[in-house]
């Protein structure tokens, strides 16, 4: 019997819901945990407060002497929540979230001790971290690197531990984090957008990216999952056969959530509220046992902060549920994967969001000049943001059977079309009194009214407007927002600050008025970033032929499209947005290539080794039942076995013939593998997913098949229907 599985299945049946205590209203839970303003004021001097406020707002320094009151301050406010210890918090470049915890105890001799936090602790600490990836940055420079406070995401104590976001840079100055870039991006485009609001209103002094991802997971019995080394080693089934029923009912959908999980929902929450994640959606998403969880949008930095740290958080309170969560992309084969969709926006100080039209020609033609800006940058940069979402986990949606599709466009409605198509046709310089007229009122004022009853909706868009932002869709479930969002809010600021210098040109030397000069670089705009709008579905095969008459790119896996991120053009970018050195580029680039390469290597070896040591020895067990069944006949039936006994051994040939089938394609790949651990690299990466990961189907269709020939009571491995229907 294979126990394990059993065991495990036996395990599930007895599970309840555990009782969860609603320990007050969410209002009044939220931020509990969040030595947020609020905080501040009841723990800090006035001085120290004012420094940490003006840190926020305007990037200024704080005083070492001040940073003492803080940490001071902070301290007696964390040990009142009941911290013991203090971490930096951080997020290296494996993408998850990275932490070393030091007591606050001290001794100050006599066998005395005292708890302690000073300024220098919290500004500045230099974790032992040479572990962490930094594609060479730490090896052709100083080998040291340091953590450094950043107070625009507030200190928060999880557990019994004081929680201090940092950023994570070399002593030479290159960051080896995601989150330095991050801060640098927004800094550009805040710089950029502030300058172009000045058209439209004097009174705007900071732009603020906000940032709103919905995420998607699933949620697996935990003894189903240990029992599965492909979902323990690689987050995801390697093989297994589909289930009779999947998602074709779609009965799952906007369901009634199931108890255990509803339980898990409402656990996981009440830790958010008290962390200050403003999580607001839970609904069943579209395959069995996936979910999806959306906050309150934030402003960008501290979303990416709060989706990293809800990541971890999920997985932690999961355990306490006898819960896994996968996050992997495309867990289970034939059933829809997971994404984190990123809305995006970008807001001003005085409250008036860049994207939502407002009530006057003027507020639309400040909407207008975001949006068309937004198209243009992503017109002219796809490749790069193509490239922020590739990740070999990734790579199962974009691009293969399921959207959206490798390929970027931008989705607007075909209302927003129509205003466009006007505006192609603008007088080139100055305008009549007439067409002004005209413009106001018949196409630049009547675009609240079309976003109204605007309700369309194309979910097969990588990049689609909706209503006051745009929808970032291809962005995966397991990713880390902070790449997706420096990429985007970089081609922005880079797009925004060309503008405003076309623009000024425009004034001063044609002698147009304001928004004259703005229509006509809108007017050219238009035209150059066409290409880039699709309002069809992108998942058809007509799409991808469009597409390619257009001349955009279509780069179908990871090695192809990381490429975009080395280019001349991205290293320019990085650079004249003060977002990224070459040095910082290339880093990242080597360690995304090496990740790839190191997760399909990590698969071929975890296939091999259940296809030979788990599929093999099961099937030849069941092999040999048939055979002693075939020759009892014999014995008892003589000649006439053969007619008895032809489905047995049928069954016997067929089941020697996969066998003999995983055998060859497993040596194959192991060849594969040997061949490209020879390489470096972009060369490794391209053999890894050109030559070893194809054999990963083969390899898993004779698996598939030996599930259904072989009797159910000795299968190993928990089955699709198990882990997709337990709950
Ligand atoms: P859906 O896209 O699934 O229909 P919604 O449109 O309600 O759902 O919003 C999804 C996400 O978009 C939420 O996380 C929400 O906070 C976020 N969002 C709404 N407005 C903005 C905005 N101006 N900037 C960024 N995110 C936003
Ligand atoms: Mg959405």
């Amino acid at each position: 019997m294979s126990t394990l599985r059993f065991n495990a299945l036996k395990e599930t049946l007895n599970r309840k819901p555990l009782e969860i205590e609603e320990k007050g209203l969410r209002s009044e839970l939220f931020g509990k945990n969040v030595f947020n303003e609020h905080a501040m004021l009841q723990h800090l001097t006035k001085d120290a407060y004012k420094s940490v406020m003006n840190a926020i707002e305007f990037g200024s320094k704080i005083d070492r002497k001040i940073a003492d009151h803080i940490s001071t301050g902070m301290k007696a406010w964390a040990i009142s929540k009941g911290a013991t210890h203090y971490t930096h918090w951080f997020q290296p470049l494996t993408g998850a979230t990275a932490e070393k915890h030091d007591a606050f105890f001290e001794t100050i001799g006599n066998g005395r001790a005292m708890e302690k936090f000073g300024g220098g602790q919290l500004v500045q600490q230099e974790p032992d971290a040479s572990s962490f990836p930094n594609g060479g940055i730490r090896n052709t420079f100083e080998a040291r690197g340091y953590t450094a406070w950043d107070p625009t995401s507030p200190a928060f104590v999880y557990g019994t531990t004081l929680c201090i976001p940092t950023i994570f840079v070399a002593y030479t100055g290159e960051a080896l984090d995601n989150k330095a870039p991050l801060l640098r991006a927004l800094q550009a485009v805040d710089n950029a957008a502030t300058a172009v609001c000045k058209y439209f209103d004097k009174n705007v002094s900071k732009v603020n990216a906000s940032l709103g991802w919905e995420q998607e997971y699933f949620l697996i019995d935990s003894a189903l999952a240990a029992a599965r080394p492909d979902i323990t080693l690689t987050g995801r089934t390697l093989l297994g056969h589909s289930p009779a029923k999947g998602q074709q009912l779609d009965d799952h959908y906007f369901g009634s959530i199931p108890n255990r999980v509803m339980s898990y929902m409402r656990d996981l929450e009440n830790e958010c509220m008290l962390l200050g994640i403003p999580v607001k959606t839970r609904h069943n998403e579209v395959a069995p046992n996936q979910f999806e969880l959306a906050p309150i949008f934030e402003e960008a930095n501290l979303a990416v902060d709060h989706n990293s740290l809800l990541m971890d958080v999920m997985e932690k309170v999961a355990q306490r549920h006898q819960f896994k969560v996968l996050f992997h992309e495309k867990p289970f084969a034939g059933i829809n994967g997971s994404g984190k969709h990123n809305n995006w926006s970008l807001a001003t100080n005085t409250g008036v969001n860049l994207l939502s039209p407002g009530k006057t020609p003027m507020k639309n033609l400040q909407f207008l000049t975001f949006f068309v800006n937004t198209i243009k940058a992503v017109h002219d940069n796809e490749e790069l943001i193509r490239a922020a979402f590739a990740s070999a986990s990734n790579d199962h949606r974009l691009g293969a059977n399921e959207a959206p599709p490798a390929i970027i466009s931008v989705f607007i409605g075909s209302q927003l079309s129509a205003v466009l198509d006007e505006l192609e046709n603008v007088t080139k310089g100055k305008l009549s009194p007439e067409e002004k007229t005209d413009l106001k009122l018949n196409i630049v004022g009547k675009i609240p009214e079309i976003l109204l009853d605007n309700t369309d909706r194309n979910r097969t868009s990588p990049f689609a407007f909706t209503g006051n932002k745009f929808e970032l869709r291809a962005v995966g479930s397991i990713a880390n927002c902070a790449g997706p969002m420096t990429v985007l809010n970089t081609i922005i600021a880079k797009q925004l600050k060309d503008f405003k210098v076309e623009v000024d040109v425009l004034i001063a030397e044609k002698d147009l008025k304001k928004d004259e000069a703005v229509f006509n670089i809108l007017r050219e705009y238009i035209k150059d970033s066409k290409k880039i709008r699709f309002e069809g579905n992108g998942y058809g095969e007509a799409w991808e032929k469009e597409a390619k008459k257009r001349g955009l790119s279509n780069n179908k896996n990871t090695p192809e499209a990381l490429k975009a991120q080395i280019s001349k053009k991205a290293f320019d970018l990085y650079e004249e947005m003060d977002v990224m050195s070459k040095v910082e580029v290339e880093a990242r680039h080597e360690i995304e290539l090496d990740e790839y390469m190191l997760r399909i290597q990590i698969e071929g070896r975890v296939l091999g080794d259940i296809a030979r040591n788990h599929v093999i020895p099961t099937a030849i067990r069941y092999q040999n039942t048939l055979i002693e069944n075939v020759s009892g006949l014999k014995n008892i039936f003589g000649d006439d076995f053969k007619k008895l006994a032809a489905e047995q051994i049928d069954l016997i040939e067929k089941i020697s013939e996969h066998i003999a089938g995983i055998n060859s394609k497993v040596n194959a790949m192991t060849e594969e593998r040997k061949k490209a651990n020879h390489l470096k690299g972009q060369k490794a990466a391209e053999a890894y997913c050109n030559n070893v990961r194809p054999y990963f189907e083969e390899i898993r269709y004779h698996c598939d098949k030996l599930e259904l020939l072989v009797d159910d009571n000795i299968w190993p491995l928990v089955k699709y229907r198990e882990l997709l229907f337990t709950r």
